[in-house]
């Protein structure tokens, strides 16, 4: 310990550069290149200390690293998964049993109500799906299991209050498991707020590149008293084999010092272009929480939102969110989305703030 300062917690924006880094050795790289392998040199028994580093399925150095700069920011313990959806169906899998009730998003990320429809029910397990809106998460509580929020909701920006459904969760013997893909950890610590499962899709804002697909679980520390969940999920990895690919891992690693900064930038681009959206008589409905990439929007009908689209030279039209390039679309587009024919999900990049604006405001002038 020094009394200079030094030994205070970093902030959030020094943790995401410095996360996981082994330390100093000379001759050797800040952050070590992947780690290919399906197998590696292992000599004599097994036991707990070495079987991680037999097979690329028990465990990889890149995944570690990795997962030890996701639980800095999340302040837990993580596991990586190779996709968003594996790390949700991980959770389910491991935590629910056949007769549980699993109280889940109406209007949330729509592969969660696939696997109520498909998975989940062979399972025998009961959802009852919710409008994300505090008070009917809250009606909705009493018997369940397992209840799971999304906050912000994707594709609608709703927001809840995870402190005060956890509270309630656990009075009623239950679980919470937060989606906090839209938020990231720089934005919401859902385990502070008593969550007992935070699920990321690392797809988005934490690679930020839009050129891989992850997704992470964060549980309480073992130490605080969670004893036995991320050693759960890690069996479900280990023989559900939804692992990480090494290079998948270190490309993550390798974006994750540049969150704060494109978070900032898409941050003070979107609250620019949606002061410009709102002072449109043919742009309703404009929404954004005040943090991250995503803002939504409703134009006059589909072929208004299919126009604007078409006529953007810098916006991509593609789905998907969180990345260094604008893209959007008309998310009605997909049937699984219950939202009007002109609904239009924005996710702004890190181009220049006055570039993205005038692209968008010409292509609504044009369309
Ligand atoms: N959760 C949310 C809120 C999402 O938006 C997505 C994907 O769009 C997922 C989970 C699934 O993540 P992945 O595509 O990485 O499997």
């Amino acid at each position: 310990m020094t009394d200079d300062g030094r030994d205070r917690p970093r902030a959030p924006g020094t943790r995401v550069v410095h996360g996981g880094l082994p330390a100093a050795i000379d001759g050797e790289p800040i952050l070590p290149g992947p780690v290919f392998g399906s197998l590696f040199h292992l000599a004599g028994d097994i036991d707990a200390t070495n079987a991680s580093s037999s097979y690329h399925r028990l465990g990889n150095p890149t995944w570690t690293r990795y997962e030890e700069a996701l639980a800095e920011l999340e302040g837990g313990d993580v596991v990586l998964f190779s996709s968003g959806m594996a790390a949700v169906t991980a959770v389910l899998t491991t935590f629910l049993k056949t007769g549980d009730i699993l109280v889940a998003p109406a209007d949330g990320y729509h592969g969660l109500r696939g696997l109520a429809d498909g998975l989940l029910a062979r399972m025998g397990i009961e959802v009852r799906l919710v409008p994300s809106t505090d008070a009917d998460v809250l009606a909705a509580v009493d018997g369940a299991a397992l209840v799971w929020i999304e906050t912000p909701t994707n594709p609608g920006l709703g927001q809840l209050d995870v402190g005060r459904i956890a509270e309630a969760v656990h009075a009623a013997g239950a679980l919470l498991a937060v989606d906090s893909t839209l938020a990231t950890p720089l934005r919401l610590r859902p385990l502070e707020h008593g969550a007992d499962f935070v699920v990321v899709s690392a797809s988005k804002h934490l690679t930020g590149h839009s050129d891989l697909v992850l997704g992470y679980v964060a549980v309480p520390a073992a130490a605080e008293g969670a004893e036995g969940r991320a050693a759960g999920l890690v069996i479900t990895r280990l023989l559900g084999g939804a692992i990480a690919g090494p290079m998948e891992a270190w490309l993550a690693h390798r974006s994750l010092p540049t969150l704060e900064v494109r978070l900032e930038r898409q941050e003070a681009s979107a609250a620019t272009l949606v002061a410009a959206l709102r002072e449109r008589d043919d742009v309703t409905d404009v929404r954004y929480p005040g943090f991250g990439s995503v803002l939504v929007f409703t134009l006059a009908d589909a072929a208004a939102a299919r126009g604007f689209l078409a006529r953007c030279r810098l916006v991509a039209e593609a789905t998907s969110f969180g990345g260094v390039h604008s893209t959007a679309e008309r998310r009605g587009r997909w049937p699984a989305d219950a939202v009007a024919p002109g609904f239009v999900r924005f996710s702004v990049g890190i181009e220049a703030t006055q570039d993205v604006v005038l692209d968008v405001l010409a292509a609504l002038d044009a369309a």
